[in-house]
C-alpha cells in the first residue's frame, strides 16, 4: 500500500525533527521552509541564539540517535549563577546532588544538525526559500511564495511546525476550522553578547545559567562553545526601566551602571547592542483544535507556543514529535485516527507548561534573589534526600525526567499539600511545646 504524501511547514527545530522521525516510518516528506538553507550560512537575526536542551529533548534526540552528537557542541550548566546588585554571587544547584545539568546549545547547531539528519533520509525532501501563503483545508491545497513566483502544491496530510506566527494555524483559522487565543507578555526580550575574556576565557562561570534577577525585570545569560555568553534582557514594554523608556546611549549606560554593575567591565559593547538589537515579543499561543480532518495538524510553537521562562519550548515540541510518532505507531499509520489521539495526549500537557513557564517568570527575576527561597530550595532539597523517588522538586520533573507535564503539575499540587499540612502541624507542635514549657513556669513561679 503507498503511504500518503506528508507536507511539513517549516523546517525549524519541531519540522526538521518530525522528518527525521516520518523517514523512519518510510512516508515520503517534503518540507517547506520560507528561510534560505541555513547551513549556507545565513543567520536570523532576533531570534533566540542559544537554548537550553534538557532531558525531554534529549530524548527525542536519543531515538533517531543525534544525542551524542547534539550533546557533544553542548555546555552543561548544573545551576543558576545568581547576581545581586551588590554583594557576592550566590550558585543555587538545580538537582539535590548537583550534578545533574540542562545543557545550553547553539539554536542553529541544533536546527543544522536536524536538517542534514532528515535531508539524508531516503524520501525526504526540503525546498527552502517557499513561503506558505495559503492552505485550503479541505483539499490539502498548498501555496507558497518563492523566487520564482507563486507555486501550488497538493498533499495528503498537512503538518505545521511553522512557529508561533504560524501561517498553517493562520490559514485554518480564517476557514473557521479553530479558534486561536494569543496572549502576549507586557515584556519584550532582547540579546546581548558577553564576549570571553581578554585572557580568551569565559568571562562568568560556563556551567551555571547566570541571572540578575530585579524584580520587575531581568537578565539571563547562557554559555557558547566560543566562550562567549549571550544574554538577554527580559524588561517591560512600557514604564520605568522598560525598552521604551530606554533609548538614548546615556541612559542605557546609567541604567546597567545602576542595576547591573558588573556588566559593563564583562560586554563592553552592551550599550551598543542595546541600540542595535532587535526587541522579541513574548507570549502564549492556545488554540483549539490542533488538527482538523484527520489530515492537517500543528504542532511545537505553531499549535501552543510559550513563554521562555522555563526552557521548555524546544524540548516541548520534540515531545511532540515523539508523541505523534507514537500515536501513529499504535494506530497503524492511519492519520485520521492518529492526530486526534495526539491532540487528545497532548493538549492538557502543553497547558501544564504553558503554565508553569509563566509561573517560573516571577521565580526567576524576583524569588530567586530572596533568603527565603534560597532557604526553601535547601528544605526542598533536604526532602529530597530524606524521601528519594518520593518528594521531588518541580524543577527536577520538568526539566530530568519525561513525565507528562500535566501529571507534573498534579504531583508537585500534591506535594506542596502534604509540605503545607507538616509545616501546620510542625507550628502546632512547636506552640503547644511552648504553651506547656510557659503552663510548667507559672505553676512553679
Ligand atoms: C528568547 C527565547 C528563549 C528560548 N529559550 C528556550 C530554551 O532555553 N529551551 C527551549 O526548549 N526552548 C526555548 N525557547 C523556545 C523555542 O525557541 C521554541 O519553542 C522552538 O523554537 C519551537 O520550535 P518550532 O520548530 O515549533 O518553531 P520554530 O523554531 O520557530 O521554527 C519554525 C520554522 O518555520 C519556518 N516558517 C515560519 N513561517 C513559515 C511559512 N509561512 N512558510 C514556511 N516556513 C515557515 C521558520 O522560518 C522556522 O524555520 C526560547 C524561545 C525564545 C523566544
Amino acid at each position: 500500500m503507498s503511504r500518503p504524501e506528508v507536507a511539513v511547514v517549516g523546517a525549524g527545530l519541531a519540522g526538521s525533527l518530525l522528518a527525521c522521525f516520518l523517514a523512519r516510518r518510510g512516508h515520503p516528506v517534503t518540507v517547506y521552509e520560507r528561510r534560505p538553507d541555513p547551513r549556507a550560512g545565513h543567520i536570523e537575526r532576533g531570534r533566540s541564539i542559544n537554548l537550553a536542551l534538557s532531558e525531554r529533548g534529549i530524548d527525542a534526540l536519543r531515538r533517531i540517535g543525534l544525542d551524542n552528537q547534539v550533546l557533544a557542541d553542548a555546555l552543561p550548566m548544573r545551576g543558576r549563577m545568581i547576581h545581586p546588585v551588590r554583594g557576592e554571587l550566590d550558585f543555587q544547584p538545580y538537582s539535590v546532588d548537583g550534578d545533574r545539568a540542562i545543557n545550553s546549545i547553539g539554536r542553529g547547531a541544533l536546527n543544522n544538525a536536524l536538517l542534514d539528519a532528515a535531508a539524508q533520509q531516503p524520501g525526504i525532501r526540503v525546498v527552502f526559500e517557499h513561503r506558505l501563503v495559503g492552505l485550503d483545508p479541505g483539499t490539502g491545497k498548498l501555496t507558497f511564495d518563492t523566487p520564482h513566483g507563486e507555486a501550488t502544491v497538493g498533499a495528503d496530510v498537512v503538518l505545521g511546525t511553522d512557529g508561533a506566527g504560524s501561517v498553517v494555524r493562520g490559514q485554518l483559522l480564517e476557514h473557521d476550522a479553530l479558534t486561536e487565543n494569543v496572549d502576549f507578555l507586557d515584556y519584550g526580550y532582547k540579546e546581548l553578547s558577553i564576549p570571553p575574556s581578554p585572557s580568551g576565557d569565559f568571562a562568568l562561570a560556563p556551567d551555571a545559567l547566570h541571572i540578575w534577577p530585579r524584580g520587575t525585570s531581568m537578565m539571563i545569560a547562557l554559555p557558547n562553545p566560543d566562550k562567549s555568553f549571550t544574554g538577554t534582557l527580559f524588561w517591560p514594554d512600557s514604564g520605568g526601566g522598560s525598552f521604551a523608556s530606554l533609548n538614548s546611549p546615556a541612559a542605557v549606560e546609567e541604567h546597567f551602571r545602576t542595576h547591573y554593575p558588573d556588566l559593563l567591565d564583562l560586554a563592553p559593547d552592551v550599550v551598543d547592542d542595546y541600540l542595535h538589537n532587535p526587541v522579541g515579543r513574548l507570549g502564549t499561543v492556545r488554540c483549539t483544535p490542533w488538527q482538523t480532518g484527520g489530515r492537517i495538524a500543528l504542532l511545537g510553537d505553531a499549535a501552543h507556543a510559550i513563554v521562555p521562562f522555563y526552557g521548555q519550548g524546544a524540548n516541548c515540541a520534540f515531545e511532540d514529535v515523539v508523541e505523534l510518532d507514537r500515536c501513529l505507531d499504535e494506530c497503524a499509520d492511519d492519520w485520521a485516527a492518529a492526530l486526534p489521539l495526539f491532540e487528545a495526549r497532548r493538549a492538557d500537557n502543553a497547558e501544564a507548561i504553558a503554565q508553569m513557564a509563566l509561573a517560573n517568570f516571577v521565580e526567576m527575576r524576583d524569588k530567586v534573589a530572596s533568603p527565603v527561597f534560597r532557604l526553601g530550595k535547601k528544605v526542598e532539597h533536604a526532602l529530597e534526600r530524606a524521601l528519594p523517588g518520593r518528594y521531588v522538586s518541580r524543577y527536577e520533573l520538568v526539566s530530568f525526567s519525561t513525565i507528562p507535564y500535566a501529571q507534573v503539575q498534579r504531583r508537585v499540587r500534591r506535594q506542596h499539600q502534604v509540605l503545607g499540612a507538616v509545616a501546620v502541624g510542625a507550628v502546632a507542635l512547636a506552640l503547644g511545646t511552648i504553651a506547656a514549657a510557659i503552663s510548667r513556669l507559672g505553676r512553679g513561679a
